[in-house]
């Protein structure tokens, strides 16, 4: 087929032009084919998205019947379909919060935008203008919109000009890498809610609107919090008075081994981001939850505004909403969470075991959700040059072997789906543990 037209984001362009890209036009359970009838083992649930099956008979069925029933309207100026008021039921019912609002998106991106926007929307009815600030951490990931990858704590932003003024970092709770030479996991952390403090502090409490953070960080290569750090550092942005906004984007739904991150961290959000596994991959959706709190605020300013102007045309799509009740109904009534967490001990003690290879530097994760980072020395922690591109090399070569990872940096991340199987976690690590050989073997021989 003639790719030629095809602008690939997130993609390693070089590379690319050697292997060529894959392309996909089949899926059955954990399994996606290419075109040649290759079957592939996906390791990463398309993009931790898909985790109730490729093919499950009941999301098929649900947007056969919601199609036919009502095919797409949208949910502004008073308008709403009934998938969209069941979702927002829904998510409710099955958020940590006893009362709240709801707002569609398309993706998690949108998702984080309408958020911060809400925030700046409240502090301005409120007569707190200044009160605009987000802060986020260093190797965060929120998204590609301006909004959101002004919020994203990783450097290649720098080539859009990103971030946009007032969008602060604060330092990035991973102690294998931040942690200093003798410093205990406690102490570590402790630095880290000092940081946060220290930046609150610096910029002015009175011009922050809110703290958003990623329960594990996903795309900035699956880092855990360290120990307590969620518990330190709440006080303190109570104390100063600013929401704690937990992006579930990637944790929400399972992924953690409970329905929420926050639940899995005992974190208590006054907002909540969810996409991803939201729909399993069936339909792209995106939805901002506010707590009571944050309700109550919204309520007052809404009405004194007249309206909240901001929206998506397909935002609240009945289809979509449909799926997404149809996805969360089957995480709970298959006990697919419960599956996360019978896995993990495999999953995580399989992972824990690379730790004796080479040129690993640490293996990581919770739940259904790892990395691995590849390191040249392990004693002294020191990355691979770049330009070794060690995690593209590690894909490709799984991908060869029927294993779909993905490469981040320096690290290959592993997300199965819920529906994965022990055999299967079996085949991930026999065929990574392979690949990783030769890998390691190939730069061996060529230093
Ligand atoms: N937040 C987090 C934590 C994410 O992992 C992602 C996507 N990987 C996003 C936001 C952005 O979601 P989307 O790609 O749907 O815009």
């Amino acid at each position: 087929m003639d790719t030629s037209h095809v602008l690939y984001g997130f993609t390693d362009l070089k590379n690319l032009d050697s292997h060529g890209p894959i392309v996909l036009n089949k899926a059955k359970g954990a399994y996606v084919y290419d075109t040649n009838g290759k079957k592939y083992f996906d390791g990463n649930s398309g993009l931790w998205n898909s985790v109730v099956g490729f093919d499950h008979p009941k999301m098929i069925a649900t947007a056969q019947k919601q199609y036919q029933e009502l095919s797409g309207y949208h949910s502004l100026f008073g308008r709403i379909t009934e998938p969209a008021i069941n979702l927002t039921n829904k998510l409710i019912e099955v958020s940590p919060f006893d009362e709240g609002k709801v707002f569609f998106t398309n993706s998690g991106s949108e998702a984080n935008d309408t958020a911060v926007k809400l925030l700046w929307f409240m502090n301005s009815h409120k007569g707190m203008p200044k009160k605009r600030k987000i802060i986020t951490r260093y190797n965060s990931y929120h998204g590609v919109t301006v909004g959101a990858a002004s919020m994203t704590g990783k450097p290649y932003n720098d080539v859009f000009g990103l971030p946009l003024p007032d969008f602060i970092r604060s330092a990035c709770p991973h102690y294998w890498k931040f942690g200093n030479e003798g410093e205990s996991e406690e102490s570590f952390s402790s630095r880290m809610a000092q940081d946060l403090e220290d930046v609150i502090e610096k910029e002015g409490a009175e011009t922050i609107a809110g703290f958003f953070a990623e329960p594990v960080m996903g795309a900035g290569g699956v880092i855990p919090p360290s120990k307590d750090y969620f518990k330190l550092i709440q006080p303190i942005l109570k104390k100063h008075n600013i929401p704690l906004i937990a992006d579930e984007v990637i944790c929400g739904f399972g992924r953690t081994g409970n329905l929420w991150g926050s639940i899995t961290y005992d974190i208590k959000p006054d907002m909540i981001i969810a996409s991803k596994c939201i729909t399993s991959g069936f339909f792209p959706l995106g939805a901002v939850i506010a707590g009571e709190e944050i309700t109550k605020e919204l309520i007052e300013a809404s009405y004194a505004a007249e309206e909240f102007p901001h929206g998506f045309t397909a935002g609240g799509h009945p289809v979509g909403c449909a799926l997404a009740v149809q996805a969360i109904d089957i995480i709970i009534e298959e006990k697919l969470v419960e599956n996360v967490r019978k896995l993990e001990p495999l999953f995580m003690g399989g992972l824990k075991k690379f730790e004796d290879m080479e040129f690993i530097g640490e293996a990581r994760g919770i739940g259904l959700m790892g990395a691995l980072e590849m390191v040249q020395d392990k004693k002294t922690k020191k990355p691979f040059d770049g330009h070794m591109n060690m995690g593209e090399r590690v894909a490709n070569k799984a991908i060869e072997k029927g294993l779909i990872c993905r490469p981040l940096g320096p690290s290959i991340v592993l997300c199965p789906p819920f529906i994965t199987t022990p055999e299967q976690i079996d085949f991930m690590y026999t065929t990574l543990e392979e690949t990783l050989k030769e890998v390691f073997n190939d730069i061996k021989i060529s230093n």
